[in-house]
């Protein structure tokens, strides 16, 4: 047999390492030799077990107290607990190993995403029977931009799975007829065997029977049938901040649904659904509104009256505004989630060219025709166009 290496020196420790060292150098270095990052490596496959060896013999104070004394000789008693072979390779068995040192199944499940070869996985990270959580609930809003501007609060009934009250939750008797679960013994997992490189491996699962509680029900409350929850209306109100828009989410959370047989439960997610204005159209923080002038009130100047998010208000009109002018009515607009500012309301101006005309009406149209301040020179149609020239972009 091989010469073994000095557990200490496996390790890279000195030998009045305290435990915390012992536990940091051996951590380092099994994340480092992990089967899972060393596929199909044999050398990084026996140094991890090496490690594990060294390890557990190491933090055992009783077993270090042995090996500093005698080495990798038997003692005279052996090793209890350490494999009937005490420190022989051969007797040594990763399954104990990793049985023995709960600690670390937790510290490589959070390392590999597998576990260590399916030992450890992630469920195994919690330990102790496991809760149950509910599903999450999903409710939209609709809201006006009269609501999105000054935002809301809002008062639902929302149908949603609740505690049934005979049981309080629990689906058994008076809440109270209850056992320990005989297939796990209330530790809510289960062990299973498992074939890997490094031999067989225990690996732990939710215990199918008491679902990971580790209680089982033994006389199902009458009212809920055993679920332990009900459909009841549950009143929840909440503010929704001026300024969100469609789409957005917001979670309440644990207002969702309680699971069957108790546990925590679920969210509820509030999704906002805008209710199209009439009159107005949404862009981010600012609104538009599509002003149609006639003739006149263009030509000549006048006051108009439009929709705003906070009801009508009167514009003028100056003489002579072009179609395709824009307005801007500053601070009408709905507050900007992002920067805390209030858009603005864009009056979007266009001129209504009548399309049937009285006898009289044609005549002065045709008064008008050929008159130079009329007919806009190239220069003055320049002039126009690109003030206006944001609509081409
Ligand atoms: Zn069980
Ligand atoms: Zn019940």
């Amino acid at each position: 047999m091989d010469q073994k290496r000095d557990y200490y020196e496996v390790l890279g420790v000195s030998k009045n390492a305290t435990a915390d060292e012992l536990k940091k150098a051996y951590r380092k270095l099994a994340v480092k030799y992990h089967p899972d990052k060393n596929p199909g490596d044999k050398e990084a496959e026996e140094k991890f077990k090496e490690l594990a060896e060294a390890y557990d013999v190491l933090s055992d104070e009783k077993k270090r107290q042995m090996y500093d004394q005698y080495g990798h000789s038997m003692g005279p008693q052996g090793f209890p607990g350490g494999g009937a072979g005490g420190f022989s390779a051969e007797g040594f068995d990763i399954n104990d190993f990793f049985s023995r040192h709960g600690d670390l199944n937790d510290f490589f499940s959070s390392f590999f995403s597998g576990g260590f070869g399916g030992a450890t996985g992630g469920r195994s990270r919690s330990r102790g029977p496991r809760q149950r959580r509910g599903g999450d609930v999903r409710v939209h809003v609709k809201l006006s931009l009269e609501d999105i501007a000054k935002g809301v609060t809002k008062t639902l009934k929302v149908p949603t799975f609740m505690p049934c009250e005979h049981c309080h939750g629990t689906g058994a008797k008076d809440g109270v007829a209850k056992a320990t679960c005989p297939t796990c013994h209330g530790s809510g997992r289960v062990r299973q065997a498992q074939h890997t490189p490094l031999g067989t491996i225990q690996s732990e699962a939710i215990c199918p029977q008491c679902d990971g509680t580790g209680e089982i029900i033994t006389e199902p409350c009458t009212y809920c049938h055993g679920q332990g929850v009900e459909r009841r209306d549950q009143q929840v109100s909440f503010s929704i901040p001026a300024g969100v828009s469609e789409g957005q989410q917001f979670v309440l959370e644990g207002k969702g649904n309680y699971p069957k047989g108790g546990g925590i439960p679920g969210d509820l997610l509030v999704v906002i659904q805008e209710i199209k204005h009439p009159e107005l159209i949404r862009d981010g923080a600012d609104v538009i509104y599509n002003l149609m002038l006639d003739i006149p009130t263009a030509a000549l100047g006048g006051s108009v009256e439009v929709p705003t998010i906070s009801g009508r208000a009167r514009i003028n009109i100056p003489a002579g505004t072009q179609p395709g002018k824009v307005l801007r009515l500053r601070g009408k607009g709905l507050p900007d989630l992002d920067n805390g500012r209030t858009g603005d309301e864009l009056i979007n101006i266009m001129v209504y060219m009548p399309e049937k005309l009285t006898d009289a009406q044609k005549a002065a149209f045709e008064s008008l025709k050929g008159q130079p301040n009329i007919t806009p020179s190239a220069e003055e149609s320049r002039r126009i166009f690109s003030r206006l020239k944001h609509i081409f972009d």
